[in-house]
């Protein structure tokens, strides 16, 4: 396990470099800019400078033994410069991202545009036919990454998908919701202590941010650990189109074009909130939970965040912040058990209490626990 001071180590070098970094962002890095501009590679296709095309992965792990392409979509610009990789619906329950994905490769003018984009809306195409997080044999797809050739069914097509599009990536944005009823603030996740990656959190403009390493076997982890910048971005609740959501995903991903030199730059948007680290408030008790605060809302500690009623004993508990944070994730009103995560709260920079013990949750991101219950960390 990896201990808080090694946490706040990573990010102070992070603040250290956001404030380095000042108002110039360097354009397109220079090793990622081909020396001759000319059609890419992808799959079964080859896409040349000014083209939009569909190229196709072909993942045959289904229970029936049919083959389901997942549709990669790639736009190769008139003008050298460095590949964007977008990716959604890994969790097939996730819609924002998918629109997201959708409506950035459909405006984009392939004229205007320096470098390639290769967006892949729906990764989990099994997941998304159902509706469901999952792969068919209820593996999580984000557990898996960069996958093996010989592993699990997921461990394939992790490994499938790594392989032939991800390691094409000089940037990923990876796109998510909240998880199981559970809706987020619209946020970044990333790891800020490297150094390109906070470049990426960066441009994305006036949006939150919260500094952690990302769970093994996540995209995001997998493609950071393969030298690839990666972050994620975090917005609204499972099978929902949240239409400020996706207005929010467009405006950052277009603000980030800008900012790596791969569209013109824009105004500059405000700085990005930053959060050191976040904590997720769980309910010992099991029952109707009815939170009273709101996405967004600023907590002092000890302040109410929701109540758990037992509907037979009606026995009531009280879930209270034990930092003073944000409320950037939060399970919908539900009837929870004991150990349910409830509330996610980003803390601040100089806003920490005293040091947190090391068995706490808000560690948990630096733990390499994969056998633990996907609802162990409803993120991601
Ligand atoms: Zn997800």
């Amino acid at each position: 396990m990896t201990g808080g001071v090694t946490t706040r180590r990573a990010f102070a070098a992070g603040v250290c470099a956001l404030a380095a970094l000042g108002s110039a962002l360097p354009g397109p890095a220079a090793e990622t800019v081909q020396e001759r501009w000319e059609g890419l590679p992808l799959l079964d296709v080859v896409v040349r400078p000014g083209e939009s095309r569909r190229a196709t992965l072909a993942v045959s792990e289904s229970f029936v033994g049919a083959v389901l392409d997942t549709p990669v979509l790639v736009v190769r610009g008139m003008h050298p410069g460095p590949t964007l990789c977008l990716t959604a619906g890994i969790h097939g329950d996730e819609l924002n991202g998918v629109e997201i994905v959708r409506r950035t490769l459909q405006r984009l003018n392939a004229q205007e545009l320096r470098g390639t984009v290769i967006g892949v809306p729906i990764v989990n195409l099994h997941g998304f036919r159902r509706s469901s997080r999952y792969l068919p044999d209820r593996r999580d797809l984000n557990r898996y990454f960069p996958g093996r050739s010989r592993g699990s069914s997921a461990s394939r097509i992790a490994y499938s998908f790594f392989e032939s599009v991800i390691r094409s990536c000089d940037n990923l944005v990876d796109l998510h919701t909240g998880s199981f009823h559970r809706t987020n603030l619209p946020h970044l996740r990333a790891n800020l202590e490297i150094p390109e990656t906070l470049e990426l959190a960066r441009g994305f403009g006036s949006t939150i941010v919260v500094h952690s390493f990302g769970t093994q076997g996540t995209l995001r982890r997998a493609a950071t650990d393969a030298g690839i910048p990666a972050i994620t971005y975090e917005a609204g609740e499972p099978m929902r189109f949240v239409q400020s959501d996706v207005e929010r995903g467009l405006e950052g991903i277009r603000d980030l074009m800008g900012a790596i030199g791969m569209l013109k730059p824009r105004r500059r948007a405000r700085e990005p909130q930053v959060f050191n680290r976040s904590h997720w408030v769980r309910s010992d008790d099991g029952g109707i939970l009815i939170s009273q605060v709101e996405l967004g809302e600023r907590v002092e500690i000890g302040a109410l965040l929701g109540t758990v009623t037992d509907p037979l004993s009606n026995e009531k508990s009280e879930l209270r912040a034990p930092h003073l944070g944000t409320v950037i994730g939060m399970a919908l009103n539900q009837v929870v058990m004991p150990g349910f995560a409830a509330f996610h709260l980003g803390i601040r920079v100089g806003e920490d209490p005293p040091l947190p013990q090391p068995d706490e949750d808000w560690a948990i991101e630096a733990v390499e626990d994969t056998a633990m219950e996907n609802d162990e960390r409803p993120e991601e």
